[in-house]
């Protein structure tokens, strides 16, 4: 496997690289960590004069709090400094717990969280964390910015809501509120995942016994072309009680919800069976945390 001659580009700033991916159009495409990219090029998949580096744009990197509460990961931010972000650890652990489990160590150190989200493979363990933590996309060209939610950033397969020339600079994660947790799950039957699900649940105030749910996401991805939003109103109100049967109830439905695409490894039946499991563990972990 042979990478093809092509242009290297190297801005140092989102303005000039956005300009740069603007001029070239078609002929030429951003990168990042090559994880995907330089694979696609070499497989033949893909095929570009141009590549426009964002290594060395400063702008994209970094992982820093922001407001009371919330955090902001640099596009450019490769999953193993996620993994290891103090920042993250002390606001958001289960995000650097999902991020540890992302392919392998070497994988980890050089691909982003940009490049995963921005490739839109479906196999992808951030995209549907990052809907149920209700995040936001922050996305540059030129000079104007606008923020786009996670659910509306994947369109479709290998599909974005980016415009051509357009980067993904950073990910904002909001305030968690009080008495949150998330739970992530993942099934593999080969290198990347084929059922992720992601429980993110809010417990109204009052303890113990009289825990009661007052928010809650569930979101099945891997399966589908993009990640899907459950049902998840027959959780509000659930206490410990009677959580497990709603939870059942819940899964269920994530189940029958969700669309599975054609796959080679398991059938649409298995996958949906794999949902179900996933799911309503994912939900009873979230609220065990949350209690
Ligand atoms: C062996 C293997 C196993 C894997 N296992 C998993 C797994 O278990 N779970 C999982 O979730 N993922 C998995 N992945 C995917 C991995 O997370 C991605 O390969 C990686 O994050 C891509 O990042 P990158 O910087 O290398 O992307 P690149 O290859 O540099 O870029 C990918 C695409 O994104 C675009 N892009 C990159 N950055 C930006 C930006 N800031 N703005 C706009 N466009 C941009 C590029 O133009 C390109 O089209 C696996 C990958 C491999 C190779």
């Amino acid at each position: 496997m042979k990478l093809p001659p092509f242009t290297l580009h190297r801005p140092g700033s989102i303005g000039q690289a956005s300009r740069l991916l603007a001029d070239l159009g078609d002929e030429g495409a951003a990168y990042c960590g090559g994880t995907e990219l330089l694979l696609a090029m070499k497989l033949g998949l893909a095929s570009y004069d141009h590549l426009v580096d964002l290594k060395r744009v400063d702008a994209l990197r970094g992982i820093s709090a922001v407001g009371s509460g919330g955090v902001r990961i640099g596009a450019a931010s490769t999953h193993r400094e996620i993994e290891t972000s103090a920042t993250l650890r002390a606001s958001y652990p289960e995000l650097c717990a999902m991020i540890s489990q992302v392919a392998n160590v070497r994988v980890r150190s050089v691909g982003t969280l940009g490049g995963n989200l921005c490739f839109a493979d479906p196999h992808s363990d951030p995209a549907s964390f990052l809907l149920a933590a209700g995040a936001a996309m922050v996305c540059q060209h030129g000079e104007a910015i606008r923020r786009i939610p996670a659910a509306a950033f994947l369109t479709g397969l290998y599909q974005t809501a980016l415009a051509p020339g357009e980067l993904l600079t950073a990910v904002e994660l909001p305030p968690r509120p009080d008495r949150t947790a998330l739970s992530h799950l993942r099934f593999t039957l080969t290198e990347r995942p084929a059922v992720t699900v992601t429980a993110m649940l809010t417990l109204a105030a009052g303890g113990g016994a009289t825990a009661a749910v007052s928010a809650a996401r569930l979101i099945v991805g891997s399966v589908g072309s993009v990640p899907f939003a459950a049902d998840t109103a027959v959780l509000t109100g659930a206490g410990t009680a009677d959580f497990d049967a709603r939870a059942a109830e819940c899964a269920e439905r994530a189940a029958s919800g969700c669309a599975p695409l054609p796959d080679g490894e398991a059938s649409a039946g298995y996958l949906r069976h794999l949902v179900f499991v996933h799911a309503r563990q994912a939900l009873r972990e979230a609220f065990t945390r949350a209690s």
